[in-house]
């Protein structure tokens, strides 16, 4: 299915975004803080990507002129650039999946489930804003 058939068929009344049957439907606000929180997180994860990635730069060229080192120091650095790489990769895939929540937001089809097409429901991207599946999609993907 196409973006442009789910904006049709099932983005939620007047640009927001669907919501379950016994949950309160959204408002301009609450879409606007969700929005905004996702913008924020955005930013922080670009300077968190960038910070890793300058500290991952600074480690390689200590490793390359650390010709003198000892073991223990050359395993230390080891360590460090692993731990800052665990750290920039984490910041890109949630970075990922922030900028698509946004794209989503955007496009109108924030708040649909990818795989069944159904609302995520809105509490559950109060709680979650980066879910793009329902709870009972969700789970269907854990225990595969
Ligand atoms: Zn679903």
């Amino acid at each position: 299915m196409t973006v442009t058939q789910i904006t049709e068929t099932m983005a939620g009344v007047g640009g927001l975004p669907p919501y379950r049957s016994g949950e309160d439907p959204w408002t301009t606000d609450e879409v606007g803080e969700l929005q905004a929180e996702l913008e924020g997180d955005a930013a922080r994860l670009r300077r968190e990507i960038s910070v890793a990635e300058t500290g991952i730069a600074d480690l390689l060229r200590d490793s390359g002129e650390g010709a003198g080192d000892d073991q223990a120091d050359a395993g230390t650095k080891n360590f460090e650039r692993e731990h800052e790489m665990a750290i920039a990769n984490n910041a890109r895939e949630m970075l990922q999946q922030t900028e698509r929540a946004l794209a989503r937001l955007a496009a109108g089809t924030y708040g649909v489930c990818e795989s069944c097409g159904e609302p995520v429901g809105k509490y559950r991207l109060q709680a979650f804003p980066r879910a793009t599946l329902c709870m009972s999609c969700k789970q269907r993907q854990e225990r595969r």
